[in-house]
């Protein structure tokens, strides 16, 4: 099924994200915890791609085992800027076959050792080319783009990072989930920006609950996120004591889903970092509002 007629429905719905092995020897534990995780029947499931390539077969693998056993509908993310148009093509080729409808096109992180290169000889520089690769090999690929409401770190104004973000959107992109994000109102203001810019595709916000106090330096310098005095004097109370700060992180991340579809936001996409008890707990803080219209 592709996301984008997920997304018409009305109802609240919760999407979890996934990442794949790095190795095989780890492989059969992420797939068991990524099964616990499709059991949920999540709305939807991403699957994370390794920039560089290393781990894009698992990606595929993990993504078509959801899909064929649990029935989920599965998006599999790819990454282009480290790659050559044949590599991303057979990539591409590759998802096809495994019968996935539904691809996050993602620039990726330009790794250190290419910091330095002529880039003018790179085959991919932004998100929007591989958009345009992956329109022309399928047009009914469905096709997901990523959104930062507290601008991307590369990015030096806000209103430039939205001119490129609708040029994504021009190009192809079905829908956009969010860069995480702890104070939702970012998001609404960012959402009021983007449709006044003219970006109207659906916009999925990416909630990730932070459940143990050394994944918050970590996620502060991957997202660049704000973290709110509310947030931090969480994590000042509860930080050493590994249970109470769980419990803590998930009911944070709880209130800020409430608060998205008290707004009217009908998915939110999870950041569950494969990890299904955590998924299982949000789910169940909303187990009414998910059966609410
Ligand atoms: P782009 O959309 O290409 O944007 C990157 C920067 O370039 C922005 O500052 C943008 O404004 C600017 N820009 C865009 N087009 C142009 C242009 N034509 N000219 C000049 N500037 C331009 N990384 C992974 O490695 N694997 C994953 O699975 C993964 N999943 C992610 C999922 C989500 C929801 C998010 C938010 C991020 C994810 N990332 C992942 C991280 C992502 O790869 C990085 O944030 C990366 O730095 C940017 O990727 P992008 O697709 O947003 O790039």
């Amino acid at each position: 099924m592709k996301i984008i007629d997920l997304l018409k429905q009305n109802t609240p719905s919760l999407s979890f994200e996934v990442f794949p092995p790095k190795t095989e020897t780890t492989f059969e534990s992420v797939k068991i915890a990524t099964e616990e995780i499709a059991k949920l029947k999540p709305s939807f499931m991403s699957v994370t791609y390794g920039a560089g390539g290393g781990t894009s077969k698992y990606t595929l693998n993990i993504a078509k085992n959801i899909k064929e056993l649990y029935g989920v509908p599965t998006l599999a993310h790819l990454t282009c800027v480290s790659s050559t148009k044949e590599t991303v093509r057979q990539k591409i080729a590759d998802i096809r076959e495994a019968g996935i409808q539904n691809v996050m096109a993602l620039r990726g992180d330009i790794p250190d050792h290419m910091a330095d290169d002529d880039r003018t000889k790179w085959d991919y520089h932004y998100a929007v080319d591989l958009i345009r690769e992956l329109k022309e090999a399928d047009a009914n690929f469905c096709i997901g783009g990523a959104c930062y409401p507290e601008i991307h770190p590369e990015s030096t104004t806000q209103s430039d990072d939205i001119k490129r973000l609708k040029e994504k959107v021009d190009a192809g992109c079905d829908f956009l989930t969010t860069q995480m994000f702890f104070d939702n109102n970012l998001l609404y203001n960012f959402l009021y920006k983007i449709r006044e810019a003219g970006i109207t595709v659906p916009v999925i916000p990416g909630i990730m609950p932070i459940t143990n106090a050394n994944q918050v330096e970590r996620a502060i310098k991957l997202s660049g996120s704000f973290m709110p005095q509310r947030f931090k004097s969480l994590v000042d109370k509860f930080g050493s004591n590994p249970a109470a700060m769980k419990q803590a992180g998930i009911a944070y991340a709880t209130d800020q889903i409430i608060d998205l579809y008290a707004n009217n936001i009908t998915n939110v996409h999870v950041y569950s970092m494969n990890k299904p008890d955590v998924a299982q707990k949000i789910q169940d803080n909303l187990s009414d509002i998910l059966l609410s219209d």
